[in-house]
């Protein structure tokens, strides 16, 4: 296996070199007691320890709030002027596999079909450096749903984690081009060092109790439609949307005017599925009018919808921060077997 061996200091050295060289590169730091990533001007800064990020990195692809185009509106008619994409190439460095996975997923929506050009421009100027684990936190769930704390999906470049140091290999040609400086002078990591490796790898894999999601499931989830249990689990969210904010694989966004009459620029902001405004339509009609119909998209959107669509792939990818941070303890897996161990019922979750 093709790839190199670098102790920290060297791994440094190489962060020092891509800045240097004019890239952005966007890490893991520690900040006001949380991690999460940000754009870095000293590798120092850089936190590379067990555990992943508050947020995941998709706002760097996918940003929170963006301008779509602007609009002039003038006597003779109306200006509209495509909005363009800040043109700096970057790095996403250090993003745990589930992350990188879900940057794959996102892929899948905004390139699968139509392609969504900002999208597609920020995700040609973005490399994605992944960072295996070293150890899995109590709500991670990868590897029920197809994914593994070594998994290489939607990276450019893997980095796993071996004794003090690292060991680093590209996966595909931005990342042939990213470690392209490390063939001059790092040394060349043996095939009993990856063995090392994956071999850490597998025992973080084992460390991860949560049984497997089934891709057959997709059809009973959907078959779910008009189960009882979606009023239980309905009652018990808030919907405050905390999960599909943290989410790395939601994409809903809202679309807005931001400006005058007669000049501004139109945005979209990141939505969610779980707020009672996201379907209202202008009539007044809202075709998912309660917390129960709500919370049932979001779970059918990631474990059938999805799935039905994109090869069986499940738009979740068990980072299980939807998990941790619910204020009422939801836990998507469970609601999935709720879901799927419930007796098919009348229940009147979208009615
Ligand atoms: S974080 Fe929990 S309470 Fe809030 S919308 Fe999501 S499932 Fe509902
Ligand atoms: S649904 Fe929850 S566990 Fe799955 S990817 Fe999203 S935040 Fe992570």
């Amino acid at each position: 296996m093709t790839g190199w061996r670098l102790s920290g200091a060297e791994l440094t050295r190489w962060l020092e070199d891509l800045l240097r060289g004019g890239t952005r590169v966007i890490a893991p730091v520690d900040e006001d007691g949380r991690r999460v990533f940000k754009a870095v001007d000293d590798p120092a800064r850089v936190c590379l320890a067990s555990g992943k990020t508050r947020w995941s990195p998709k706002e760097f692809v996918f940003p929170k709030t963006e301008a779509l185009f602007s609009y002039a509106v003038q006597a003779d008619g109306v200006t509209l002027r495509a909005a363009s994409v800040d043109a700096a190439e970057q790095v996403l460095f250090g993003v745990r596999p589930c992350d990188a996975a879900g940057l794959a997923r996102l892929d899948a929506t905004f390139l699968g079909g139509e392609i969504d050009p900002l999208y597609a421009r920020r995700r040609d100027l973005t490399t994605v450096v992944s960072l295996g684990c070293a150890e899995a936190e109590p709500e991670c769930f990868c590897t029920a749903v197809g994914g593994s704390p070594g998994g290489e999906e939607g990276s450019d470049l893997q980095l796993l984690p071996a004794g003090e140091g690292w060991l680093v290999r590209p996966l595909t040609p931005k990342g042939e081009r990213l470690a392209a400086s490390l063939s001059t002078w790092a040394a060349k990591a043996s095939d009993e060092e990856w063995e090392q490796a994956r071999a850490s790898v597998r025992r973080v894999e084992e460390s991860i109790r949560h049984s497997a999601v089934a891709r057959e499931w997709a059809s009973i989830l959907e078959a779910s439609f008009d189960s009882p249990v979606w009023e239980a689990l309905g009652r018990r969210c808030l919907g405050c949307s905390i999960c599909t904010y943290v989410c790395p694989s939601c994409s809903c966004f809202d679309v807005n005017d931001n400006g005058t009459a007669s000049c501004g620029e139109r945005c979209r902001s990141w939505d969610s599925c779980t707020f009672a405004l996201f379907t209202r339509q202008a009539s007044g009609h809202n075709p998912r009018p309660t917390q129960a119909s709500r919370y049932r998209q979001r779970v059918l959107h990631k474990f059938a919808y999805y799935p039905q669509r994109y090869e069986g792939r499940f738009m979740c990818v068990g980072c299980g921060r939807c998990v941790a941070m619910c204020p009422v303890g939801m836990d998507i897996q469970e609601a999935v077997r709720m879901a799927v161990e419930a007796p098919r019922g009348s229940g009147d979750a979208g009615r």
